[in-house]
């Protein structure tokens, strides 16, 4: 049987599927430029049999042999991915072209790792597929949002266009375990910021809202989802329901890693959402998916994480 493909399998979210995968004794092909990801996320995976890594960019070419194609390369934080806005694109919409050619001429399933930024600051609560979104296209956000955005077009035509068998899943905010302490998302930031004692810096009043999902789950979610029968081809949104101010995330992550930080007030980023929160009733009633893991326990294992990756 030929591989499976993970571009950005060396990220966060990529580390945690392909390590899934293997252990569900699939053969997987991490591809990863190293952009936001690193070696250490998947060093327990080198040497395994079933398993390779390839350095490569998303947005050169692909030709490989493989049966099924994660799309997940693209930075995810705001701060990288508008580090270098033209790349961020290019990563999005060209790596989408490549993945989807290779798609087209190896007949393989491909799934995108679509986001709640297709949303952008929405106007409808909580966000169901079947709303359009509000994205400001030339703001400093629009390179990961339009390109998510572009990238779920190209998905679509290549469906309509050249029958392929494709899966769409936008994903709301998920953390857990392997993101880097200097990813710069808000949760990640705030336990790395507790842990060393140092100030939590909510960004405004902190009242804007965040739904937040354990990588587990999504994890869960997204093999689930490619092994559903082609005609459900999405865009399915996944992401856990409960939603939290930004206030709230701090005071729960002071509690939780029982720290004497204060919390600190700074700038709103401009074009940050108000509002975020998933309509999951489509990924409940296709795939009985629901995520099972509370904000707390997630957040006490991604504490226990980083106080041990952060020892000195
Ligand atoms: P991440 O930054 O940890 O991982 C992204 C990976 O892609 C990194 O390993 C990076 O090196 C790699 N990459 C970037 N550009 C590349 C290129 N041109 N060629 C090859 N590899 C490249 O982020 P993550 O949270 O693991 O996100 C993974 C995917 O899920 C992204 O596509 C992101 O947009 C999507 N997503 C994540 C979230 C979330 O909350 N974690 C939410 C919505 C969507
Ligand atoms: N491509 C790739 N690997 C493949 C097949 C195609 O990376 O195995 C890339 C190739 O660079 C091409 C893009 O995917 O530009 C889109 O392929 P498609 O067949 O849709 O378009 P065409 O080659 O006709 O432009
Ligand atoms: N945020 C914050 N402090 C930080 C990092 C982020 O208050 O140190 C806020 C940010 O302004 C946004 C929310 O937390 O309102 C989520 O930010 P993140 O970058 O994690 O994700 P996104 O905005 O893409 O949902």
């Amino acid at each position: 049987m030929k591989p499976i493909l993970v571009t950005g399998g060396a990220g966060f979210l990529g580390s945690h599927l392909c390590e899934r995968l293997l252990s569900d004794g699939q053969e997987v092909v991490c591809v990863d430029n190293f952009f936001t990801g690193a070696k250490g996320n998947i060093q327990n995976l080198i040497g395994k049999s079933g398993f390779e890594l390839m350095r490569h960019d998303v947005t050169f070419p692909l030709y490989i042999e493989i049966r099924q194609i994660y799309n997940l390369a693209c930075p995810a934080s705001p701060i990288h991915y508008q580090h270098d806005p033209v790349q961020t694109t290019k990563t999005s919409v060209h790596g989408a072209i490549n993945m989807l050619g290779l798609a087209k001429r190896t007949r393989a399933r491909i799934l995108q790792a679509s986001t709640s930024e297709v949303y952008g600051d929405p106007e409808v609560h909580p966000q169901p597929e079947s709303y359009w979104g509000r994205v400001n296209p030339i703001g400093i956000r629009a390179c990961y949002d339009e390109g998510k955005r572009c990238a779920e077009t190209l998905f679509f035509d290549y469906w309509r266009q050249h029958k392929l068998d494709i899966k769409v899943m936008r994903i709301f905010n998920t953390y857990g375990p392997r993101m880097h302490p200097s990813d710069g998302r808000v949760v990640s930031n705030f336990i790395v910021q507790a842990i060393r004692g140092e100030p939590i810096t909510v960004c405004g009043d902190g009242s804007q809202t965040r739904s937040f999902c354990y990588v587990s789950d999504l994890i869960d979610g997204m093999v689930g989802f490619m092994g559903t029968p082609a005609d459900l081809v999405g865009p399915l949104n996944f992401g856990n329901p409960g939603e939290y101010s930004i206030l709230q995330l701090a005071e729960t992550v002071i509690r939780l890693a029982g720290t004497r930080s204060r919390i600190i007030f700074g700038p709103l980023p401009r074009d940050d959402p108000r509002q975020r929160k998933p309509d999951i009733t489509l990924a409940e009633k296709t795939l009985g998916w629901r995520p099972k893991v509370s904000l707390e326990d997630g957040l006490k294992e991604t504490i226990t994480y980083f106080r041990h990756r952060l020892r000195p």
